[in-house]
């Protein structure tokens, strides 16, 4: 009989202290589950953000994610997109200090706010936070 295999896309907060932690290399190891980092950065107040794929056979993959929920990382499930509808952007600003990411930047010479979808992770604060509700999601 075929053994049932999973790919999920999620995205892995990890408290601070666990940032030099090596948990992607225990899930490998120990839970015998593939991953691909999509993204993957460290908020300004150190917290780590990871996004992958992960890959493994269901057992395996539920014991991997029972390991890192016990090690205290919070894990998010990344099922969606986030895109700015630049029609409606009036980079008034509101969403620079909330993303947790970074993925908008000021250019203080323009007065002008740029989206990075690339380091976007979804988090969805965007989203309620934009004045004019120029941030949009997707399934
Ligand atoms: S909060 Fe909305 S309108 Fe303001 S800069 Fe950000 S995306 Fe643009
Ligand atoms: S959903 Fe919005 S606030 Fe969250 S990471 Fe993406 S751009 Fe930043």
């Amino acid at each position: 009989m075929a053994v049932a295999t999973i790919s999920k896309r999620i995205v892995l907060h990890f408290p601070r202290r666990m940032v030099d932690r090596p948990i992607v290399s225990t899930l490998v190891r120990e839970y015998n589950l593939d991953f691909n980092i999509l993204k993957a950065s460290v908020t300004p107040d150190e917290e780590g953000l990871l996004v992958m794929e992960l890959t493994g056979r269901r057992d395996d993959y539920d014991r991997g994610i029972l390991y890192l929920t016990e090690a205290g990382v919070h894990i998010q499930d990344l099922s969606q997109d986030v895109t700015r509808n630049e029609d409606r952007c009036t980079s008034c600003g509101a969403c620079v200090t909330i993303c947790p990411a970074g993925a908008f930047t000021l250019d203080m010479r323009t007065r002008k706010v740029s989206f990075d979808n690339e380091k976007c992770i979804a988090c969805e604060l965007c989203i309620k936070a934009c004045p004019p509700r120029a941030m949009e999601l997707h399934f």
